[in-house]
């Protein structure tokens, strides 16, 4: 089958969280598996690839002409197109967060469409709302939407959908309440949504995370399935990550003891055999933020070392871990680092025994995965893909209520397995890094939706 992925990040490229992991792991087994792959992102202009002009395209935006170039491009063996607007939509060095965000990615998604309309395939798989609209703008083609995170569905004004020149019925098919949604489109037009994992398929039926879509999934349960992502083993690989000094697996596991000298080192803790846990994510209200700083004052205070990597755009949050960070400066039991630094997560996933995930919801999660994969046990909130993969006393800890008191306890537990059960912390390791989170079965699983999908064609 010839299948194209159309999605706001691919990692390492352009990588903003755990989307972009998705798009780099499942088109790379999809592409293994003997499909035809092509993955369809914005020209950031953070990209630094060699790349070859294929096509332009003119059209309207905002009543002038506008110029959009589709260059093609390789990383590693997966076929890219990388598409380029003279509006400099996408030159600011962000991938979110502009406030003419439904301009770029609805301009993008509309170009991109007309692109595909060209092109001879057998399904275009998209991605969250940033590209949803595809699947309304390009009927012909059968269309697969992930439901990566319902949360940033946003919501856009008529004057931005005339701005990117759609034309009446499609403005009308994106009415949706009494605001247009462009996510509202694809989960119309689209023939299957997929949520990231089985708990968050339930989860977006209910009023709390449907993001005011939920009495809509409800009514077309049937399109809805939910898939559990998976990390690519080829990125994420204890046994050869570039970014550690020292490599081992689950049979050589005391040479992890060299990565978590290391970390120390770079990170100026003190050595020693302090258990070391960590939070690795962006610093948004999802995570919970009021949940990390008490388990870090906590983990502290009863002994253990902390470090926090995580990029956040939320002023009230970057003021709260600014403070942290600048309050803790001088304890050599924690390190608080707020940007975004690939080499440091890998680092920090390899070097630390313990990894936090308190988040108030996630829909999969990658960073308790990657941690089991290094052979670092995972704490986290029992919500979404979390609760898909953590398992008390087998894999993890884990807690429900999302009170300090929850944590606090699932902390208490962690400390005393540490310390007082030495084989069953090891077999808590061995558990974790025997699972298979590879992007294999979810593979699979998404084929098997492509091949149920009824097309005009015919599919392998
Ligand atoms: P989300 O998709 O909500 O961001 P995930 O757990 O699904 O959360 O994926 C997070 C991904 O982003 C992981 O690969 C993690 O290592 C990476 N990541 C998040 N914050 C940082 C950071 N500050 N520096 C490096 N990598 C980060």
């Amino acid at each position: 089958m010839k299948i194209v992925h159309v999605a706001s990040e691919f990692a390492p490229l352009a990588k903003a969280g755990g989307l972009g992991d998705v798009l780099l792991g499942l088109s790379r087994a999809t592409l293994e598996s003997g499909h035809d792959v092509t993955v369809i992102i914005p020209k950031y202009s953070s990209i630094d690839i060699d790349c070859q002009r294929v096509a332009e395209l003119h059209d309207l935006y905002n009543g002038k002409n506008a110029l959009t170039t589709f260059w093609k491009a390789h990383y590693q063996n997966i076929p890219l197109i990388l598409v380029e607007s003279d509006q400099n939509f996408f030159s600011s060095g962000k991938i979110y967060g502009e406030p003419n965000d439904c301009d770029r990615f609805g301009f993008f998604s509309k170009q991109v469409a007309h692109y595909l309309k060209r092109e001879s395939i057998d399904l275009v798989h998209l991605h969250d709302w940033h590209t949803a609209l595809v699947a309304l703008l390009h009927p012909e083609v059968k269309s697969v939407l992930t439901l990566h995170n319902m949360a940033y569905a946003r919501a856009c004004d008529l004057a931005t959908l005339q701005r990117i020149g759609l034309k009446e019925d499609e403005v009308k098919a994106l009415k949706y309440r009494d605001y247009y949604s462009i996510l509202q489109g694809g989960l119309e037009s689209a023939e299957k949504l997929v949520a990231v994992s089985p708990t968050y398929a339930q989860e977006i039926l209910t009023a709390e995370l449907g993001a005011g879509f939920d009495s809509y999934l409800n009514q077309h349960k049937e399109k809805l399935t939910g898939i559990l992502n998976g990390i690519d083993y080829t990125f994420w690989n204890p046994e050869q990550d570039g970014f550690l000094p020292a490599h081992y697996n689950l049979q050589t596991l005391s040479r992890k003891k060299k990565v978590k000298a290391a970390l120390q080192k770079r990170l100026g803790l003190l050595s020693g055999n302090k258990l070391l846990v960590a939070f690795v994510g962006r610093l948004v209200a999802q995570k919970g933020p009021q949940l990390i700083e008490a388990a870090m004052k906590k983990i502290i205070a009863d002994g253990g070392q902390f470090v926090l990597l995580g990029a956040t755009s939320d002023p009230v949050i970057e003021e709260q871990f600014t403070q942290l960070k600048s309050a803790y400066r001088n304890n050599p039991n924690v390190h608080i680092e707020l940007v975004y630094d690939e080499p440091m997560a890998h680092l920090i996933f390899a070097g630390s025994d313990m990894l936090i995930v308190p988040s108030l919801f996630e829909p999969c999660g990658l960073t308790q995965m990657i941690a089991m994969r290094y052979g670092t046990v995972p704490l986290v909130r029992r919500t979404g893909g979390l609760a898909d993969t953590v398992f008390e006393s087998k894999n993890g800890f884990n807690f429900v209520e999302p009170t300090e008191e929850a944590i606090f306890q699932a902390l208490d537990r962690s400390f005393a397995c540490w310390k007082n059960e030495p084989a069953k912390w090891q077999q808590l390791i061995a558990n974790g890094m025997s699972e298979d989170f590879s992007w294999k079965k979810p593979q699979e699983a998404y084929a098997d939706l492509y091949r149920g999908i009824k097309s005009n064609k015919a599919f392998l």
